[in-house]
């Protein structure tokens, strides 16, 4: 089948590249010139894991184009996906400027039937705007269907290969026939293509999503207790969570969930529910919690420092939003840089994937390092933000010997808080017993 995806970020690369290891024929299109230049240099513009390989050979066996040229994209596409920017507009609603855009300029240019295929994660009612927007220059018939997107950075290509379902939204016995056909090779183990109509599909997404920061932020907030009550988050966390009923993923405690989909997609929840005279009060708590939790360890390094971070060089271990990913869109290690910086501290920084991306964004607001242990060279303290494999098991003896003092505040709960004690730390972790 001939497929085209509009927008080649994160969901548009993986969304392609996988449509085309599955034999169809693939164009991608983007506006940033640059990324297209890269995509068709054979240079991959993101890291995720596993997906360098199927980029490499789709291009090599020639099912993988990109272009900037919407209409050569489309050409002859019997499917278009639109893997589109929906960041939150000043309101804190879904920004629909990109895809309407998009579906502005779709509608002269189709020649034939073709499905258009919301894969952005788009408030309830969008489906319809598309379907206007296209229908004002339209001269031929199309069909407009949901498909929200619920890979994970980090890994994309495994989930959007083997997902656990498919949520597709459409009325359209049509469309239904070719979305069928195309997510075939995907689902035959058995996993179910649950069809819905189009406002269904809208919201199962954020749903999923809200609940799932709201799981996230709920353990926080017991660990927040434990650090109060004197219990061990980590114990609470198997109690609970061999419950099949709560089940143990996403029980996790740490500083806070960011990324580009979790903050973003719960304020625009709360923010559709408001426009219905709703108050969501789950999910307003949630950001509240989410907001305060990012920076916890904060008041706990000032005070470790009697107040006074000025002069202080503090390490910083990890600075994507979560392992295995090179994006730091809400990455609660930014907000942790701002306040440290903002105290007078110096940041010394090391991420095995998104030192780049930090830099462009925020530049030399502090220092790149090349590995873990130059982060910690001169360092008053080693602040850990996020749960990279390689900071699971360090060379402690290293660790200990380049920090200036012999403490540890660590934003993931990677270490035992007794071995760090017997290696001669001091120990700052979430809802766990503190080593002083
Ligand atoms: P992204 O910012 O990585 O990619 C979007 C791409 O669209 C960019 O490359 C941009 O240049 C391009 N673009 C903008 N306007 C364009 C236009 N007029 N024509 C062609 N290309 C254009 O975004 P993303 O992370 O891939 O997210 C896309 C959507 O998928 C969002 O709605 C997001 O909420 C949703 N989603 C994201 C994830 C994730 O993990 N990143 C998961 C599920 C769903």
């Amino acid at each position: 089948m001939k497929v085209a995806v509009v927008g080649t970020g994160y969901v548009g690369l993986v969304t392609g590249t996988c449509f085309a290891e599955t034999g169809n024929t693939v164009t991608c299109i983007d506006i940033d010139e640059k990324k297209v230049e890269s995509l068709n240099n054979g240079k991959i513009t993101i890291y995720e894991p596993g997906l360098e390989a199927l980029f490499e050979r789709n291009i090599k066996q020639n099912r993988l184009h990109f272009t900037t040229d919407l209409k050569e994209g489309i050409e002859g596409a019997k499917v278009i996906f639109l893997a589109l920017p929906t960041p939150p507009g000043e309101d804190g609603s879904a920004d629909l400027k990109y895809i309407l855009k998009v579906a502005d300029d779709l509608g002269p240019l189709l020649k034939d039937y073709a499905v258009i295929v919301d894969k952005s994660t788009v408030p309830v009612g969008t489906a319809e705007k598309v379907t206007a927007k296209i229908k004002q220059n339209a001269k031929v018939d199309f069909d407009v269907v949901s498909n929200p997107e619920f890979l994970r950075e980090g890994v994309a290509v495994e989930d959007f290969m083997k997902p656990d379902r498919v949520v597709v939204g459409t009325r359209s016995e049509k469309a239904k026939k070719i979305m069928d056909m195309l997510y075939a090779p995907l689902v035959r183990q058995g996993n179910p293509v649950i069809y819905m109509d189009e406002k269904s599909a809208e919201l199962t997404k954020y749903a999923a999503n809200s609940f799932l920061a709201t799981k996230i932020t709920f353990m926080n907030e017991i660990a927040n207790m434990c650090e109060l009550l004197g219990a061990d988050v980590d114990a609470v966390r198997k109690g609970v969570g061999t419950d099949t009923r709560i089940g143990k993923r996403f029980l996790f405690a740490g500083i806070g969930y960011g990324g580009s989909c979790f903050p973003k997609d719960v304020q625009a929840l709360a923010k559709s529910a408001q426009e219905v005279n709703y108050d969501f009060d789950i999910l307003n708590a949630v950001m509240n919690v989410n907001d305060k939790q990012k920076t916890k360890l904060i008041p706990q390094i000032k005070n470790y420092f009697a107040g006074d971070l000025k002069g202080k060089t503090i390490a910083l271990w990890g600075l994507s939003f979560k392992p295995y990913t090179d994006d730091i869109r809400e990455a609660p290690a930014l907000y942790n840089i701002d306040e440290l910086v903002k105290a007078g501290a110096k940041v010394q920084a090391y991420d095995p994937e998104a030192m780049e991306n930090v830099k462009g964004q925020i530049g030399d607001k502090i220092v790149y390092c090349d590995d873990q242990y130059s982060a910690l060279e001169n360092a008053d303290a080693l602040l850990i933000a996020t749960e990279w494999p390689v900071f699971r098991t360090p060379d402690f003896d290293r660790v200990h010997s380049a920090l200036k003092n012999k403490v540890i505040f660590d934003g993931r709960n990677l270490y035992n808080p007794d071995d760090m004690g017997e290696l001669g730390f001091a120990y700052y972790s979430i809802g766990r017993t503190t080593i002083n």
